[in-house]
């Protein structure tokens, strides 16, 4: 059967292909390290969410019974184009309102719904019920619900689709519909999502009459994939291959759509269509290019359709995307996207410390990615990046109570980087809030007959295979220690296969299984072993993965990084912190030669593992008032100490360096 054979099949006979899901987030208890992060959001993030918005004053935009922020108090009205400037918002004497706000109400519904999970909150229920019936009240009878174009632009619907984020936004409220769905059995939201849902492919699709176009912020593709997936309704899973398959075929939609305005298509303020990965069909992509948010979520519906429709086009495609992306524009961090300008990539090796824009969201968005590639069978390429972004990059975005948050994660910090409350573009918050709160269903991938273990820490898994249950328990002190013991408990004796991911950052793994040592040569593929057998009641397999301090060095290509030095231990990335070293981290060195001392420290950041070292610097004594001369500076030895990244800005603020000078 040739590929697209085997993809028309696939796409008609309506059963997911997915060889690998995820287990749904209720079915992962997790504890330890993982815990800790998912009770602070439980506990406090979500509702700080919800809050947040409420004082930015989303309520007021969303309400049909309250006066529109945005014609009550007139100040500017923008044409489409100039409303599509970055950043783009009314600002009335007292109200600031953006075209986005449905999105944050969707990560905040969906944040809230993976929380109720972890803990129940009635009150926060009860709030996401009022919102969700204010959407209710809010859609109009043809199925259309976007606040920005009901109650700030009226009548300009779908005339925008390269800037405006309508379906964008469309396709965050369908995400949370579903995860309120899952953890509630509330229909209300899904319900309002399908008849929206319903709308847009009304609207959109390949029969004559309908408009050709795709959002220019992607999102909806993966969200209507989600939708497919709960409602069984297959029409919605069409919808998002229609819009990643039209993607970028000429004529442009979005020229045409410009035209059809009244705007020059060439007047568009980030130049090239790179900027939102439309500027070639996506199976012709193969660098990654753009906002990195937009590409992320692109790649993660191509991965989805790729696996529903059984689509080696776009596994193609995905993969030399993956390359180009952990290849040579990649943070050490699992940060991406370095300038601000397009908030996203430049060009290959560029890879500024200080003035990285590595938003949070492009950090998730590459967990999201990952994921999704797992979906296609345990592939460490995969997951060894999916972990490194989710611990370093991406929860670094979040302060260890919960409450502050980061757009930006850069590697260096002068001091003057902190974290705040709330952001006037406050898409990050509910981005990690929801990646953390859902954080169980990132750990195993589920086949008919295999369990695949992605990530390791202490928690418990339920599954089943050939329909019977199955406890897995994990205890670990991970990441902070290598080894893993699991139990495995069936309810009866079942055969499957148990994939366990060998980390690449782990030069020595030893495996039992019930106390007899597994030849791992022999067991392993794709960074992953594999166990088969008839597991009982009991069993128990102990993976003991040495977790090394690293040194790591960057290409040389890399410009910024050239001379330098990054410190890790297992999973995490390093760096100083100005509160453990004092001053000036620009001016310590780390010789070679350096014994890096690893230790515990429980009450330190919630407890971790710090590193120390004796170290250089130059001293600037005896400099008198001289900027420059012949002699260099005399050099001491200093201790230097470092923290996880994911950590940094916990306590009083000051620099921070990720790449120390290598001596
Ligand atoms: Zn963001």
């Amino acid at each position: 059967m040739t590929a697209s054979q085997s993809a028309r099949q696939a796409a008609t006979s309506g059963k997911p292909k997915l060889a690998f899901r995820p287990l749904p987030v209720p079915q992962v208890d997790v504890r330890g390290f993982w815990g800790d992060r998912v009770d602070a959001v439980a506990t406090r993030t979500a509702g700080i969410l919800y809050d947040r918005c409420v004082e930015a004053r989303m309520l007021e935009q969303i309400d049909p019974d309250r006066p529109s922020p945005g014609v009550v108090i007139p100040f500017h009205s923008p044409s489409p184009d100039e409303a599509a400037s970055p950043g783009a918002e009314f600002t009335g004497s007292t109200v600031t309102t953006q075209m986005f706000w449905d999105s944050d109400w969707g990560k905040t519904i969906e944040t809230a719904a993976y929380s109720l999970y972890r803990r129940r909150n009635d009150d926060l229920e009860k709030k996401i019920d009022a919102v969700i019936d204010i959407y209710g009240k809010l859609q109009q009878p043809d199925g259309y619900l976007s606040s920005w174009y009901q109650r700030i632009q009226p009548g300009l619907r779908w005339t925008n689709l390269r800037d405006c984020h309508e379906l964008y936004c469309a396709g965050h409220l369908i995400e949370g519909a579903v995860a309120y769905y899952q953890a509630t059995g509330k229909r209300k939201l899904l319900d309002i999502m399908c008849r929206y849902a319903d709308h847009i492919a009304q609207t959109f699709g390949p029969e004559p009459g309908k408009r050709k176009g795709y959002c220019g912020h992607e999102e909806i593709e993966l969200a209507l994939v989600k939708l497919a997936r709960v409602t069984g309704e297959k029409k919605y899973m069409d919808l998002a291959k229609y819009f990643i398959d039209q993607r970028g075929l000429e004529p442009h939609y979005f020229d045409e759509e410009a035209r059809a305005r009244g705007a020059d298509p060439k007047a568009y303020h980030f130049k090239t269509y790179e900027y939102s990965q439309s500027h070639r069909p996506v199976r012709e992509q193969d660098k990654v290019v753009g906002h990195a948010v937009r590409a992320m979520y692109l790649y993660s519906g191509m991965a989805d359709i790729a696996t529903e429709y059984g689509d080696d086009t776009l596994r193609v495609a995905l993969d030399r995307l993956w390359d180009d992306l952990t290849t040579k524009n990649l943070y050490i961090t699992g940060g991406i996207g370095p300038s601000s300008h397009n908030e996203g990539f430049t060009a290959d090796y560029d890879l500024p410390n200080e003035t990285a824009y590595a938003e949070t969201c492009a950090s998730v968005g590459l967990v999201f990615w990952a994921s999704r590639m797992l979906g296609m069978g345990p592939n460490a390429r995969y997951a060894d990046m999916m972990e490194r972004a989710l611990y370093n990059g991406s929860i670094s975005g979040l302060s260890l109570d919960g409450s502050l948050f980061f757009y930006e994660n850069p590697l260096e910090s002068r001091g003057k980087h902190n974290r705040w409350k709330w952001h006037r573009c406050p898409c990050c918050p509910p981005n990690i809030g929801r990646m953390v709160a859902s954080i169980g269903s990132y750990f195993y991938g589920l086949s008919d007959d295999a369990l695949a273990v992605h990530l390791y820490g202490n928690g418990t898994a339920r599954f089943d295979i050939a329909g019977r249950q199955i406890e897995l328990t994990q205890a670990s002190n991970y990441p902070w220690d290598g080894a893993v013991s699991m139990t495995v408990e069936p309810e009866a004796p079942t055969e499957f296969t148990l994939h366990l991911r060998l980390p690449a950052w782990c030069r020595k793994a030893a495996l039992k299984v019930n106390g007899e040592a597994v030849d791992l040569d022999a067991v392993t593929s794709d960074g992953y072993a594999a166990i088969r057998r008839e597991w009982r009641k009991g069993d128990r397999v102990e993976l003991d993965l040495e977790m090394a301090v690293d040194r790591l060095y960057a290409n040389p290509q890399v410009r910024q990084d050239i001379g330098r030095v990054a410190l890790a231990r297992g999973p995490l990335i390093y760096c100083v912190e100005e509160t453990d070293n004092a001053g000036q981290l620009h001016r310590i060195a780390l010789p070679r030669t350096a014994q890096i001392e690893a230790h515990e420290q429980p009450n330190l950041l919630g407890g971790v593992v710090t590193l120390s070292a004796v170290a250089k610097k130059e001293a600037f004594e005896n400099w008198e008032d001289g900027l420059y001369r012949p002699e260099p500076p005399a050099v001491e030895e200093t201790k230097v100490t470092a923290v996880p990244y994911f950590a940094w800005d916990n306590r009083d603020p000051g620099e921070m360096l990720v790449w120390l000078r290598d001596l």
